[in-house]
């Protein structure tokens, strides 16, 4: 029997949220785009919406600038069922913003406005202790390590919460450009590595990271370690590998008309996430995992075929009626 919503455990997701100003026409530069939609976004903030969209608990925990952009961002979290207590406003500082290239293959580029932002000045000292203290699954990604204060909050609400008993979820979602170089964020990024228990990369971050072009199980194997339950290779058109303490292997994707890549890792951690706090056990069943993880590609999928990430994150009801087409 599925729980209850009361009684499904609380994912909360960690780090910054932001809005994503995206060309009115794809396929152009930035400096050639005639226009431009805003979007929120920000992966840690999509994660939480994707739980919340697929019927499960989320909190989301972060800075947003005193301003209209930041309080319409803290709007779009609850509007979603997202708990916001844990939502800073910084007074000195504006919301993040990013100018998203949208190419013409649906990939995207990335220009922020960040000098600084408000997600940049959370401090250890605003974090919501007890907020953190009652999530099942504790999630981050590394953007938040780049800058104090940030990089504190962050290394300490992830030791709150590991203390209290979560399960802690690391999805690295590397940005290159806000990083001062590739070997700061490479080691920054591995810094943390051996906390989490969960980790997603996308073959792009499995490449970087290791430094190998090979997207093969050895190349994916040397970033595991012994605390791990659950590492993650998404792999966007071609679906996402997986590897457990005593199994491994591929989730095929959904073949869909792509029209915006955007989110679709989000989507599929939330997918993941939302079934690993309702039952743990799934990380040692193969059989299990592989359904979450068909779930999971669904969700990833389907969020490809809309603009925008927030906008394209399916409920329960829509992936159920995709997999019932399949
Ligand atoms: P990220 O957004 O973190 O780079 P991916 O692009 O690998 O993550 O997407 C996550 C998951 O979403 C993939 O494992 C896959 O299941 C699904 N997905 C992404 N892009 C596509 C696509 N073009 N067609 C079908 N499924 C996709």
């Amino acid at each position: 029997m599925a729980a209850s919503n009361s009684e499904k455990g609380l994912i909360v997701s960690f780090g910054e949220m932001l809005i994503d100003f995206v060309p009115t026409e794809s396929g152009v530069s930035l400096a050639e785009a005639p226009g431009f939609l805003k979007a929120p976004g920000g992966a840690p903030a999509n994660v939480a919406i994707a739980v919340s969209r697929l019927g499960g608990r989320s909190a989301f925990v972060g800075k947003l600038g005193d301003d209209e952009f930041g309080h319409m961002l803290a709007g779009i979290l609850r509007e979603n069922g997202v708990a916001d207590q844990g939502i800073n406003f910084d007074t000195g500082a504006r919301t993040a913003l990013a100018f998203v290239t949208l190419r013409a293959d649906g990939d995207r580029e990335f220009m922020f406005y960040r000098n600084p932002s408000a997600d940049m000045l959370l401090r250890p000292d605003e974090l919501d202790l007890d907020l953190i203290r009652s999530a099942k699954v504790f999630h981050y990604g590394s953007i938040s390590l780049i800058v104090e204060p940030c990089r504190s909050a962050h290394l300490k609400a992830m030791e709150v919460a590991k203390e209290a008993g979560a399960i802690l979820s690391y999805d690295p979602n590397l940005r290159e450009p806000l990083w001062p170089s590739n070997e700061e964020a490479k080691t920054q990024i591995m810094s943390i590595w051996d906390k989490a228990e969960i980790i997603k990369v996308s073959d792009v971050e499995l490449e970087f990271l290791t430094g190998s072009n090979k997207i093969d199980d050895e190349t994916a194997m040397s970033l595991w370690h012994p605390n791990l339950k659950l590492l993650l290779v998404t792999l966007g058109e071609k679906g996402c590998r997986y590897y457990a303490k005593t199994f491994r292997g591929s989730v095929d994707p959904f073949h869909v008309k792509a029209v915006d890549t955007t989110g679709a890792g989000d989507s599929f951690v939330g997918a993941l996430l939302n079934k690993i706090a309702e039952d743990q056990s799934i990380l040692e069943d193969e059989e299990r995992l592989r359904k979450v993880l068909r779930f999971a590609n669904a969700c990833g999928a389907i969020t490809t075929t809309k603009k925008g990430a927030i906008p394209a994150l399916p409920t329960d009801a829509e992936v159920h009626s995709f997999l019932e087409g399949k």
